[in-house]
């Protein structure tokens, strides 16, 4: 089985379609870790497509947030505007869809699926002192998390070696392909659709491949002018489409 790892889409429709399309072939049931909606101009169409393509969507904070269960007291002004927006411009239908979404961890057949970390749906695995405990712990071999929106992860070999996975600075489509070897401990995140903070504006997204015993990461460009342009008409904070452009 080849699942689609999809993360942090943001209501970015435009970066959704290109990594949809380009993602097409290649896997046989897509997941979802959360943050459908918040920073983008299009967070209803973004769940109907999600809602129909996903196998198993689970909730991230800026899900909770937008409809209503959790508070934006911990984002920062422009988030909390967008947190705003997002709310008046939800159906009925799709605030209730984001309400009943389940927190993390997903169960799937030989690996799980979080927000943020398998302890804690908010929590960030940003760097060894989040990932190690994990990837000592007694989770499955395969952990797949989003929420920092950096594209890679950590993997543990069993001989105790540590390691990040980066991402290369290669050409659009098929960036890297991590094998999966029996033994060694997986933490994999397939990066942001819809707001990439890695100094890479190009939308990001992983497959992971059962069958193959591998993991490949994706970057494509998308057409980011267009999803600023809807967010001016918006008037959606500057600074949220300014940084599309950036990567950050
Ligand atoms: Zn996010």
């Amino acid at each position: 089985m080849r699942y689609l790892l999809l993360s942090d889409v943001h209501s970015n429709l435009e970066a959704l379609y290109t990594c949809l399309e380009l993602a097409a072939g290649r896997y046989d049931k897509a997941i979802c870790f959360g943050d459908l909606v918040g920073y983008g101009p299009n967070p209803n169409e973004v769940i109907d497509k999600i809602r129909n393509l996903c196998t198993v969507v689970i909730r991230g904070n800026h899900d909770k947030a937008c409809c209503g269960i959790d508070d934006a007291k911990e984002f920062n002004p422009y988030a909390r505007m967008a947190t705003e927006w997002t709310r008046q411009a939800l159906t009925p239908r799709n605030l209730e869809y984001l309400r009943a979404l389940p927190m993390g961890p997903a169960v799937m057949e030989g690996f799980i699926f979080v927000h943020g970390s398998p302890n804690n749906e908010d929590e960030y695995i940003l760097g060894p002192a989040q990932a190690l405990p994990l990837l000592r712990g007694p989770e499955t071999q395969i952990v797949c998390f989003g929420h920092t929106h950096l594209q890679g992860g950590f993997t543990l070999s069993s001989e105790g070696r540590f390691q990040s996975i980066r991402i290369p600075a290669t050409p659009d489509g098929l960036t890297l392909t991590v094998p999966i070897e029996d033994g060694d401990r997986y933490l994999i995140n397939p990066g942001s659709i819809g707001q990439p903070r890695d100094h890479d504006w190009r939308a990001g997204f992983a497959i992971l491949d059962l069958d193959q015993k591998a993991v490949e990461y994706y970057r494509t460009p998308y057409n980011v002018a267009q999803t600023q342009a809807k967010m001016e008409k918006a008037q959606l904070p500057l600074p949220l489409y300014r940084r599309l452009e950036l990567g950050r």
